[in-house]
């Protein structure tokens, strides 16, 4: 990709703020600036939503409600599918957006150009199966008809991470359902959204149905939206804190909720896995989108037996990861977001040192231009630290060993976190063990990667609540309703 690319491709992004079908500029006319973290250097100008603007958004919303939701399911279904058409067509230059502002290589963000397509492509499919029931009671008195209904107007806040599948995994299944949407994007990562916004209204959606306000005051504009009572639910994917406080906004108006928070998976290796898939599917598990992943193996759980060989072939393998910006197709490891992430990723590494760490390779930030952290491996990490429990959000491998197969579920379930584990045995029962001890909502048996659109994508204990994704995503935009009827033959 040429620099002539790269302004063609940030040229394209629409100017504004998505409301009502129209891109309008934000009221007051404030903008604010969008940074590549590969270089510093400034990629775009965006429109600086305010909370009167998200009203607005929320008024475009909520008059497009009905229409949208009396929309026969087979024309939303085209929608979404020529929407998915359109990202097809444009795959490459979404790609390049998504690397220009969050910094992924370029061949992950076609993966995620993929994978958050299908979301679109899913849906399209299930907008046409939204079914009900009609049964007899026991007591034949009567016949009970349970239906579904789209809960309504929804609120969506996106993480930087992911800009492009955080915004589909959200919005296809909503407008599957029949709701309307407003989104926030991270403010970090808001071209990839706005981009897609731009291919909903060429695929033809309606005016209202979706709606996007990039913004600099998450709080105020979410507080706004959230207070007024036309809005039904919310859905937020991001950190474990935010979550909490939104979850708490959300009960003042008993708003549905749906949450994709914070993760810290392990990722256990017994002393009977096939040690080069364990070492495969570690580099996904962990280097995918530079670390910085729900998602990221952020515990490496290894049977003592086998932890000096696996630790040896997965360093061999990290220490040849090229470091750099990723729109060079030989990068593998980007920069992390900003100069947080990369202080945050320094402190963990640091205090695991001070404990007794064994650095294999790496360790510290890579100097120069841009927010690079060298990829790492820490081996016999202990207990204490820090890193442990918390999410590291970059590329660091943290290595701890165990005896046996209740030490490697003590440990993996010791976390507040419950989003994804991974786990690596040629053992079918044991398997089977760990799908049932393990306190997670998702699990890689013998593979590094899970994301699917028809999969169920959530955690439990602080990870969140709801699923993505699979038949389940769709029933987080749909209320039950059960009407008692008579027997009519009474
Ligand atoms: P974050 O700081 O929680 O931000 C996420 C979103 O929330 C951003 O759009 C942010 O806006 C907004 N936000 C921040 N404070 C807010 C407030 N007071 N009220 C309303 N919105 C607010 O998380 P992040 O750093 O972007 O993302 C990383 C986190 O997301 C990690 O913990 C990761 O595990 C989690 N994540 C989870 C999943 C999952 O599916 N479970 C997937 C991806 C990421 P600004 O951009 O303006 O700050």
């Amino acid at each position: 990709m040429s620099a002539a690319d790269e302004a063609r491709v940030l040229a394209a992004v629409p100017d504004g703020l998505l409301i009502g079908g129209e891109w309008r500029p934000a009221g007051g006319g404030a903008r604010f600036d969008v940074f590549d973290p590969a270089t510093g250097t400034r990629l775009a100008s965006v429109a600086d939503g305010t909370p009167d603007d998200g009203i607005e958004a929320l008024d475009a919303a909520a008059a497009a409600q009905d229409d949208w939701a009396a929309t026969p399911p087979r024309v939303r279904s085209e929608l979404l599918r020529a929407t998915w058409e359109l990202v097809q067509q444009r795959k490459d230059d979404l790609a390049l957006l998504m690397t220009l502002e969050m910094g992924k290589p370029l061949a992950e963000s076609a993966g995620e150009v993929t994978y958050g397509g299908e979301f679109l492509r899913w849906f399209a499919e299930e907008a046409v199966r939204i079914t009900g029931r009609y049964g007899t009671n026991p007591e034949n008195t009567g016949r009970t008809i349970v239906s579904q209904h789209p809960v309504g107007p929804c609120y969506f806040i996106t993480p930087w991470n992911f800009p492009l599948a955080m915004a589909t995994r959200k919005i296809a299944p909503a407008l599957a359902a029949g709701c309307t949407v407003v989104i926030k994007p991270a403010e970090l990562t808001p071209l990839t959204t706005m981009y897609v916004g731009e291919l909903f209204r060429q695929a033809g959606l309606p005016a209202g149905v979706l709606n996007i306000v990039p913004s600099t005051a998450a709080g105020p504009l979410s507080e706004r939206i959230m207070d007024d009572p036309r809005l039904r639910k919310i859905s937020f994917t991001g950190s474990t804190p935010v979550g909490v406080r939104l979850m708490q906004q959300a009960a003042k108006r008993v708003l549905r909720t749906s949450m994709e928070l914070g993760g810290n998976a392990p990722f256990v290796v017994f002393d009977d896995a096939d040690l080069d898939a364990a070492v495969a599917g570690a580099l996904l598990a962990k280097f995918r989108n530079i670390g910085e992943a729900c998602t990221a193996a952020n515990r490496f759980l290894v049977h003592e037996a086998v932890a000096d060989e696996f630790a040896n072939r997965l360093t061999e393998q990290v220490a040849a990861m090229r470091v750099g910006r990723g729109t060079d197709p030989e990068v593998r490891i980007g920069p992390l977001i900003n100069e947080q992430a990369v202080g945050k990723a320094d402190t963990l590494v640091r205090d695991a040192v001070q404990r007794g760490a064994t650095v294999r390779l790496g360790g510290g930030p890579v100097t120069g231009s841009g927010t690079f952290y060298a990829p790492t491996v820490l081996d016999r990490v202990d207990a204490g630290s820090d890193i442990l429990q918390t999410e590291i959000f970059g590329p660091v491998v943290a290595i701890t060993r165990f005896a046996d197969e209740a030490e490697a579920v003590r440990l993996a379930n010791d976390t507040e976190f419950g989003l994804v584990s991974y786990v690596f045995t040629r053992d079918l029962a044991r398997g089977q063990r760990m799908i049932e001890g393990l306190r997670t909502g998702m699990m890689g048996l013998n593979v590094g990667v899970i994301s699917n659109a028809a999969a169920p994508f959530g955690g439990v204990k602080q990870s969140g609540l709801g699923r993505e994704g699979g038949f389940e995503g769709i029933h987080e935009y749909l209320d039950v309703k059960y009407t008692m009827t008579p027997n009519p033959f009474a």
